[in-house]
């Protein structure tokens, strides 16, 4: 893409409204627009990195064997009536009436359709184990949306539902769920420390909450720091291995991590070394829950067993907060100049910086390395604008791309270009070809 025919709004000053800093940064990166409280436009690079989030979550739920489905947004209120969370969700239900006087609602979550799905069609436990997902806009009417698209009304979320016969199973499915997670989030270039929670509105008895810590975060949190320590790494993991998928389950949860709510200041204490005792805050970037046959009884989703008997079947749900993410990646990783991606979800692969456009050997060493990007699969963003150095460094720090090339005539002549990173800052003198196979061999790991 050439930065003078994107469309990237950034501001040059404070946005008042912004209380944290990745509300700020997406706000002043121009990657979101608020249209009403806690809801959003998606500019083009905050949708592209939307994109990118979300390809990631479908690329490790197929890997854990999820099957994909898209649900309605707008849901008849029958359903919720039949599980009785028509009445007790509240006022974060948005309810509304369709022209025959219908009652509707947008969705907050779906285990009730996704439920009514599973018992018009699968009838037998032959047909189990089944996990079905979807990636789709909610809305909740928060009482206080804030932090922008962290705590929004309106927000787009993975939330996927396990169908098992056994209560085994389920609880495999659980922790298959759990690694998944752990690999979903460290590809985003996040540690999301799972955390036993409390279940809340979805009721059950098992549930972890993921959390990246954050000051901003608006959970608190106690841990023990040896958590930190822990990366799911490159690992391969068989998903239908039940010891496998327990063993890392057991790696990952534990040693001590709980959010306030189930927070136990004696265990703590007792399994938790002084100098390792960590209070903290998190941002909860998804969670999972096993419970059991509580929809199922309900909505009467059973299967034939094996011994001919109709069985409801075991259920959790699971869900990832993706456009809460955009948030929580920035918060976790960012400086005073702007947003600093992790690879694996940047919106650009690499900034190429013209120092000197309009200057003919200039221009045509960013077109090549442009074509070079390209051609390797990587897709550049090339700040082509009559602008001075200064600005565009400026607008290339603030996007945060992690790779930038910077190409002027005085480099040209001693045929090198500049290659830099935006984490650490440094930066390194080479002739193009060797900056695009660094950049390419950088990106080949994501
Ligand atoms: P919270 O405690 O933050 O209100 P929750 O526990 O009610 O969230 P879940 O039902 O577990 O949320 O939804 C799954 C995920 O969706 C959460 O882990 C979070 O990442 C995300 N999420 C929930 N509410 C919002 C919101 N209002 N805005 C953005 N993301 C959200
Ligand atoms: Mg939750």
């Amino acid at each position: 893409m050439r930065l003078s025919r994107y469309f990237l709004p950034v501001l040059k000053e404070n946005p008042s409204e912004a209380q944290i800093v990745s509300h700020r940064l997406m706000l002043r990166a121009g990657m979101i627009k608020q249209q009403s409280a806690g809801i959003y436009s998606w500019l083009p690079m905050g949708f592209k990195v939307l994109r990118k989030i979300e390809n990631i979550v479908h690329e490790e739920q197929a890997r854990a064997g999820h099957i994909a489905i898209q649900m309605p947004i707008l849901q008849g209120a029958d359903l919720w009536r039949e599980s009785g969370r028509y009445d007790d969700y509240g006022q974060e239900m948005l309810r509304m009436q369709d022209r025959h006087g219908r009652d509707m609602l947008y969705t907050p979550t779906a285990e009730e359709m996704v439920t009514d799905i599973f018992r018009s069609h699968v009838s037998s436990y032959k047909d189990l184990p089944l996990t079905l997902y979807q990636i789709q806009w909610k809305f909740r009417d928060e009482i206080r949306p804030r932090f922008g698209v962290m705590r929004g009304r309106e927000f787009y979320m993975k939330d996927g539902y396990n169908f098992d016969l056994t209560k085994e199973d389920a609880l495999h499915a659980y922790n298959r769920h759990l690694v998944s997670y752990l690999r979903t989030y460290e590809r985003m270039g996040l540690q999301a420390i799972p955390m036993r929670a409390d279940s809340g509105p979805i009721g059950g008895d098992d549930t972890h909450e993921f959390l990246v810590l954050a000051d901003t975060g608006e959970s608190e949190v106690f841990y023990d720091s040896a958590v930190t320590d822990l990366s799911f790494g490159d690992r391969q993991i068989d998903y239908d291995s039940v010891e496998e998928c327990q063993a890392v389950l057991e790696e990952f949860t534990s040693k001590y991590a709980r959010t306030d709510e189930t927070h136990d200041e004696a265990a703590f204490h007792e399994r938790v070394p002084e100098d390792r005792r960590r209070v903290a805050r998190g941002i909860e970037v998804g969670q999972i829950f096993y419970f059991g046959t509580k929809y199922s009884d309900a909505m009467g989703a059973t299967v034939q067993g094996p011994d001919g008997k109709p069985t409801p079947v075991h259920m959790g749900s699971h869900g990832i907060g993706v456009s809460r993410l955009l948030g929580a990646i920035i918060e976790a990783s960012h400086d005073d100049k702007g947003i600093i991606w992790p690879e694996g979800v940047t919106p650009f692969h690499v900034g190429i910086v013209n120092l000197k456009q309009g200057d003919g050997e200039a221009d045509a060493a960013c077109d090549s390395l442009y074509k070079a990007f390209e051609a390797a699969g990587l897709e550049p963003l090339y700040d082509d604008r009559k602008e001075r150095a200064g600005g565009k460094f400026a607008t290339m720090d603030l996007i945060g791309l992690p790779w930038r090339i910077t190409v002027g005539p005085r480099g040209l002549k001693n045929g090198v270009v500049e290659l830099t990173c935006r984490r650490t800052g440094e930066s390194e003198e080479l002739p193009p070809e060797q900056a695009i196979a660094k950049v390419v061999e950088i990106y080949a790991k994501h």
